[in-house]
């Protein structure tokens, strides 16, 4: 499929509706995602814009655009509770663990990015730090302050939203009307230094305890938040690019204040399509550390959780990822995990009898149409649940075809083939699991002997080859648990 036939449609935040795809630049794709600020463990709702804009970076690639993919890692300047005072959530960490700042930030991102890999999310084309971009958020605040969108308080510089809103829209993407969050804010905030609630730093004065701090114009402080998303996509992807994505949680006031930014620094809208993920609940509850139901991507992979009912593979996770449109909320528990499970299983085992299916002289399935329907979803806003039901529908022909209920001829195999396993490995993203992946089916089967055999073992009382071979394949990575009837066992 090339550019030119594809009728790829996308969902704008911005303009609340669906639009063609029109790139700024041709072929070449400019893509910003927020991403994780370092200081704990990544969870569920970390996989979910890491693999909603995985399946995107993916699609776009597949049709063949050239895609600059940029997603950032927040090591500086997030305080707590998103607000413009307080601790840095970084430092914060790093205090508590007596650890450097900067410790505690690669060895989250370092973390991060290995759950990611797992869950087999593409790298970035570009992963670029907050605090590696101290100059550019400066220059930038520098900008905004000439253009006169911005005011000095106590060696801090606060974005001036109500005279910013009165040339331009703060509110547009959100949807927010600015009167109104006046009223809601104006008695509720602390903060002196700022003219109005609304107003928001983008650049702090740092206070003597604070210890991630930068010599400036306007003294010793650290770049807001907001700031660190205008500055790097405006360094690596232009004044104005294709697309920003994030969590439906950035949308305000995280993203709104980076239009804002930009307009008022660079004098231009920073981006045409504005996409964000929607969120997911446990059980129906949003997860939240107060609420015991904050489960971390390593608790699921190693099932290390009160919540859990057992471990589960990174594929499994992405499936059940995949399985929801990325606009719509999901909602973990173990039974809907458990299904999706299933459904990948099911799915993968349709990729082996695809493989071994033998073509006939007739044909009773039309590969070129449900190949066509299959685009049809992805280029409707990157349905994946639409697709991932095209795929079930081709898996019943697959078993129909191995049981000799229908007939297909070899060049519609041939397309099947090549379609199936694209739309299932590379745009879905999704993989074998770690047991076929790692060792193959032959290891996998070796092991069962070799545990068989120790079986044998231990019921003619040879301790010393079940010990043996127990502590060999344990050597070789195997962890072996011990069952009534034998023993189960995992890499
Ligand atoms: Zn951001």
């Amino acid at each position: 499929m090339s550019i030119k036939e594809n009728k790829l449609q996308l969902y704008n935040s911005l303009s609340r509706k669906k639009e063609v795809f029109e790139p700024i630049k041709g072929p070449h794709v400019g893509m910003y995602v927020c991403g994780p600020t370092v200081y704990g463990d990544a969870h569920l709702g970390h996989a979910r814009p890491g693999i909603a804009f995985d399946l995107i970076f993916r699609y776009l690639k597949h049709l063949d655009y050239k895609v600059r993919y940029v997603r950032n890692i927040t090591d500086v300047g997030h305080l707590e509770n998103d607000a413009d005072h307080g601790e840095d959530k970084i430092a914060k960490k790093a205090r508590l663990e007596q650890l450097e700042p900067m410790e505690i930030a690669q060895y989250f991102s370092d973390r991060y990015i290995d759950n990611m890999d797992a869950l087999n999310v593409l790298r970035p084309s570009i992963q670029p730090r907050a605090s590696g971009h101290i100059i550019e958020q400066m220059e930038m605040v520098s900008k905004i302050l000439d253009a006169g969108f911005a005011y000095e308080a106590k060696g801090s510089i606060y974005f001036d939203v109500v005279k910013y809103n009165k040339k331009h829209n703060y509110g547009k993407l959100s949807g927010r009307n600015i009167e109104d969050v006046l009223e809601n804010t104006r008695d509720l905030d602390g903060q002196e230094d700022k003219r109005e609630s609304v107003d928001f730093a983008i650049w702090k004065n740092a206070s003597p305890e604070h210890i991630m701090r930068w010599n400036s114009p306007w003294g010793s402080g650290f770049p807001g938040w907001h700031m660190e998303c205008s500055a790097m996509s405006t360094k690596y992807l232009g004044e104005q690019f294709d697309i920003h994505g994030g969590g439906l949680d950035l949308r305000f006031p995280h993203h709104e204040s980076e239009i804002a930014q930009s307009v008022a620094a660079n004098g231009s809208e920073p981006v045409k399509y504005w996409m964000h993920n929607n969120m997911v609940t446990i059980d129906g509850q949003k997860m939240g550390k107060s609420l015991g139901n904050f489960i971390t991507l390593d608790e699921f992979f190693t099932g290390s959780h009160k919540l859990l009912a057992q471990a589960y593979e990174p594929m499994t996770i992405r499936f059940f990822i995949l399985q929801a449109h990325y606009r719509s909320t999901v909602d973990f528990s173990n039974e809907a995990l458990q299904a999706s499970q299933k459904g990948y299983e099911k799915l993968m085992n349709a990729v082996e009898t695809l493989d071994k299916l033998k073509a006939s002289d007739t044909n009773d399935f039309d590969v070129a149409q449900w190949n066509r329907k299959c685009y049809s979803a992805m280029d409707d806003d990157f349905n994946s649940p639409i697709l991932i039901a095209h795929l079930f529908d081709a898996v019943k022909i697959i078993n129909s075809v191995k049981d000799g209920k229908l007939k297909i001829n070899t060049e519609n195999l041939e397309l099947l083939k090549t379609a199936f396993n694209s739309f299932t490995f590379e745009i879905l993203g999704l993989r074998k699991d770690e047991k076929s992946q790692s060792g193959g089916e032959l290891s996998a089967k070796l092991i069962d002997i070799m545990l068989k055999i120790r079986h044998e073992a231990k019921l003619n009382k040879d301790w010393a080859t079940a010990d043996q071979i127990r502590n060999q394949l344990t050597d070789l990575g195997v962890q072996i648990k011990d069952t009534k009837e034998g023993a189960e066992w995992q890499l």
